[in-house]
């Protein structure tokens, strides 16, 4: 029997997907489409002779774009199928297998995800149709977080706006901040480690995880709350929305828009989203480029700082993420900025280790790693996991 797990996270014009098998050794089949919905549909990925292929799919869906998903599986019929859901809420404390009772659930929570849930839940019924005997397992990017106490995810707000409108931190990036801490728990040898993890991708957000659960989080409601990201601002003064209104006339929409696409690392710089040109574009002497590196860095150790209060014992720091795998100038300069956590920075190790490479950078004291994430391993592990418990239930 095929013991493979068909990962899928599909947004608004985008499906990814990736066959996940059981040996996470092996080469996953694994690929994109993008700009569904638009002439230049098109699927991209690799086949498992590693060879790259791209498919023109012109005005494909969600629909037509799983059917050629399906063709590039080549003949293999997955055990189940793993969806990446983004927000859970609290109804969702670990990954669910879908039914109809699921699917109302996660569609109760859309209000608080309203591009992100349409969008898997979209996938949800295109797969359930083209599938319908495989089991589908939804696997959320808050359940991981469900964990943090009442002091953590409660707002200084009103009672009522919890109660009624379940306003309170939920926290993202939870199989991404799973994994990496699981990893450091095997690769230590500390079986539930106190970890702070530091996920610094185009979106960017740090976890304090304690024997295994996440204690607390930087983003929040939505996943604009905590560090600087790629795009997004971060935390700002709650006060900014109505001085940009009353100020400037701007609209919801436009702030919306402005906090979320057109700040942080972009926003600072001026130039780009991108750390790669940003660390170049500073050794220039790009004024605006050095400022975003540094604000980038700054707020992360102090998010970090922040976070080690929900931590009992800290055992060491974990980055991962686009640019926490491969910027050893963002590390160093983040672990520069904690010299009371009593960090050592091995150097040599620091910079040897970039491009998906797994590695302990620390020259003892508190450990340092770096834990390339795998959110697509740990859909499929918890996917797989959660039919174990079915069958065994
Ligand atoms: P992710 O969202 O995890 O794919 O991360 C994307 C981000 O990783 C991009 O914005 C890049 O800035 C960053 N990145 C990728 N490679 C490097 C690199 N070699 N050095 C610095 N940043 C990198």
């Amino acid at each position: 029997m095929d013991t493979s797990v068909l990962v899928i996270n599909c947004g608004s014009s985008s499906i990814k997907y990736a066959l996940v098998l059981e040996d996470p050794a092996q080469p996953r089949l694994a690929g994109l489409a993008e700009c569904l919905g638009s002439s230049d549909a098109r699927l991209k990925g690799t086949a498992s002779n590693g060879e790259p292929f791209e498919q023109s799919l012109p005005g494909a869906d969600h629909g037509l774009a799983l059917e050629a998903i399906l063709d590039r599986l080549e003949g293999r019929l997955p055990l189940a199928v793993g969806h990446r859901i983004v927000h859970g809420g609290e109804h969702f404390t670990r990954a669910a297998l879908i039914d109809d009772d699921v699917i109302a659930a996660i569609e109760q929570t859309t209000a608080l995800a309203p591009l992100h849930n349409p969008a898997n839940l979209a996938g949800v019924a295109a797969t359930r149709r083209l599938f319908p005997d495989l089991p589908q397992v939804a696997v959320f990017d808050t359940a991981f977080h469900q964990t943090l106490p009442p002091r953590a995810y409660r707002y200084a707000l009103s009672e009522a706006l919890y109660r009624d409108h379940a306003i309170r931190r939920y926290g993202f990036h939870g199989t991404s901040h799973a994994y990496v801490s699981q990893r450091a728990d095997t690769l230590s040898g500390l079986e539930g480690g106190g970890w702070l993890t530091a996920h610094l991708g185009n979106g960017c957000s740090t976890c304090a995880v304690w024997k295994g659960q996440s204690r607390d989080t930087s983003m929040g409601l939505t996943p604009l709350e905590g560090v600087a990201m790629g795009t997004r601002s971060g935390d700002v003064d709650p006060g900014l929305h109505a001085h940009l209104a009353r100020q400037l006339g701007w609209s919801l929409e436009r702030i919306d828009e402005v906090l979320n696409r057109h700040s942080g690392l972009l926003g600072l710089s001026g130039l780009t989203n991108d750390m790669r040109e940003l660390e170049a574009a500073a050794a220039q002497g790009h004024q605006g480029a050095a400022i975003a590196v540094e604000v980038f860095c700054y707020r992360i150790a102090k998010s970090l700082a922040a976070l080690s209060c929900a931590l009992p014992r800290l055992d060491g720091l974990i980055f991962t993420g686009g640019i926490g795998e491969n910027s050893a100038e963002v590390r160093e300069r983040v672990v520069a900025l904690l010299p009371h956590f009593g960090l050592q920075l091995n150097r040599t190790a620091n910079s040897d280790t970039v491009r998906g490479r797994e590695g302990r950078i620390d020259a003892g004291g508190r450990q340092l790693w770096v834990i390339p994430t795998d959110e697509e391993g740990q859909i499929a592990s918890e996917t797989r996991q959660r039919l174990k418990q079915e069958t065994t239930a």
